[in-house]
């Protein structure tokens, strides 16, 4: 079994809600939805965090945030959506395997007010 959750997901151990997947991603549904549309995209290499993707491998950061882009669209976000990299603990990253979080699907104005 992988020690890491989301390399799980990409080995299939863990089962999960996958919306793409190609040889460099898989996204999947958020297990805790965040808005309507709650989508996680992450690499099939394991990576802890978006500093270290772009770093070790700027190509596949880039296939990282044309997936979000292209779930978006499929997801019929076309009013807009939000991408967050929540990047280390004090962001609250829980999941230290690199992943966009793609959340739309309702007003997503920010800061709210
Ligand atoms: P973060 O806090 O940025 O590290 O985000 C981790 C995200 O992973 C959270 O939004 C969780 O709800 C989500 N999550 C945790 N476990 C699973 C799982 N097994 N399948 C889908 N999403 C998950
Ligand atoms: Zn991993």
């Amino acid at each position: 079994m992988s020690e890491c959750l989301f390399c799980g997901i990409v080995e299939g151990e863990t089962p999960a809600d996958i919306v793409l997947r190609t040889d460099e991603v898989v996204a999947f549904r958020d297990i805790s939805p965040q808005s309507p549309v709650h989508v996680l995209v992450i690499s099939t290499s394991h990576h802890a965090n978006v500093a270290e993707i772009v770093a070790a491998d700027p190509t596949l950061a880039g296939h990282l945030l044309a997936a979000a882009a292209q779930v978006a669209e499929a997801e019929g976000l076309s009013n807009g959506y939000r991408i967050v990299f929540n990047t280390g603990a004090d962001a609250g990253q829980t999941v230290f395997h690199v992943h966009a979080h793609v959340l739309g699907g309702r007003d997503l104005l920010w800061p709210p007010g």
